[in-house]
């Protein structure tokens, strides 16, 4: 494997960063993950447009354009002659002092890294997952803004370890106020008589690449969904979850706090579009 490092190709096993790099010492930087499907990379237009709002929003200045960068990261996948893949794309503020000064950094670290894809197992899939809401908050957006996909990760982190303690494999984060917020890593759905509903960006959540590619599906297939603030009430009681991410694509939750959800298996509208949105990853992104 051949990882892409500010205009170089090193092996995965010799791909280092520098231990003064802001990225490793303050979370300075900014991230992306995405999937290559049959050699098709899924909305990568999408994930670099989201990667450089994050990268402005933090005053970081990538040194490519946003073709550059869609080029570099086809190329790297070609590279690494993977059909189906995982790309990391980091961009940290680089190597500078001690001081948390970012201006001491004087050339940011881009990384793109293409690996096998970590597959969920298909049990997950076929009898959907339990997950738990847990007590760290979603942040408030002044400070680590949900929507900045930034590399200070630790409020999911601890949103996660809180889940795995207690058992359970996801967390669902709620927001300051105690609406529905997002998993650790992933968008939720709920479904009531036939509506989908997910919580709007403000209420604390990552617009997600896969989540706007369900709302697409969704207008596509004629299912409503509304954007709107729910509470856990809201989820106990709902015919049908999932959450959507990158890596867990679309995925039925089936039990929320110990309560079942419907009759406690996926329900039809999840496993449509899990199908629809299997059938749109080959064909919708960059070749
Ligand atoms: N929410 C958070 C906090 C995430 O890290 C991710 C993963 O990127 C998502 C949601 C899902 O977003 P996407 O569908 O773009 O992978």
């Amino acid at each position: 494997r051949w990882v892409y490092m500010n205009g170089d190709y090193v092996k995965k096993e010799e791909a280092t960063v520098s231990i003064f790099d802001h990225g490793f010492l303050y979370g300075d930087g900014i991230f992306e993950g995405i999937r290559a499907y049959e050699g098709n990379v899924f909305r990568l237009r999408d994930h670099l447009k989201r990667l450089y709002e994050s990268a402005h929003s933090i005053l970081l200045e990538i040194p490519y354009t946003i073709e550059e960068m869609e080029e570099l990261v086809l190329q790297a996948v070609r590279k690494n002659d993977l059909k189906n893949a995982y790309i990391r794309l980091v961009v940290s503020r680089g190597k500078g002092d001690l001081s948390l000064n970012p201006a001491t950094c004087k050339e940011p670290q881009v990384i793109i890294i293409v690996d096998q894809v970590a597959m969920f197992p298909q049990r997950m899939y076929d009898e959907g997952v339990s997950i738990m809401t847990v007590p760290t908050r979603r942040n408030v957006p002044d400070a680590l803004n949900p929507k900045i996909k930034s590399l200070n990760y630790l409020n999911n982190i601890l949103v996660k370890l809180e889940a795995n303690q207690a058992g359970v494999g996801e967390a669902l984060m709620l927001n300051q106020a105690g609406y529905v917020a997002e998993g650790s890593g992933d968008n939720i759905f709920i479904i009531k008589k036939g509506t989908l509903y997910t919580p709007p960006g403000y209420i604390g959540a990552l617009e997600g690449i896969t989540r706007q590619a369900i709302i697409d599906l969704c207008d596509r297939h004629g299912y409503t969904v509304k954007e709107e603030p729910f509470t856990r009430h809201d989820v106990y009681v709902a015919d049908e979850v999932f959450l959507t991410g990158t890596a867990a694509e679309v995925i039925a939750v089936v039990k929320v706090d110990g309560r079942v959800v419907g009759d406690g298996k996926p329900g039809p509208i999840t496993n449509h579009l899990l199908e629809e949105f299997r059938g749109l990853v080959t064909v919708d992104g960059s070749q």
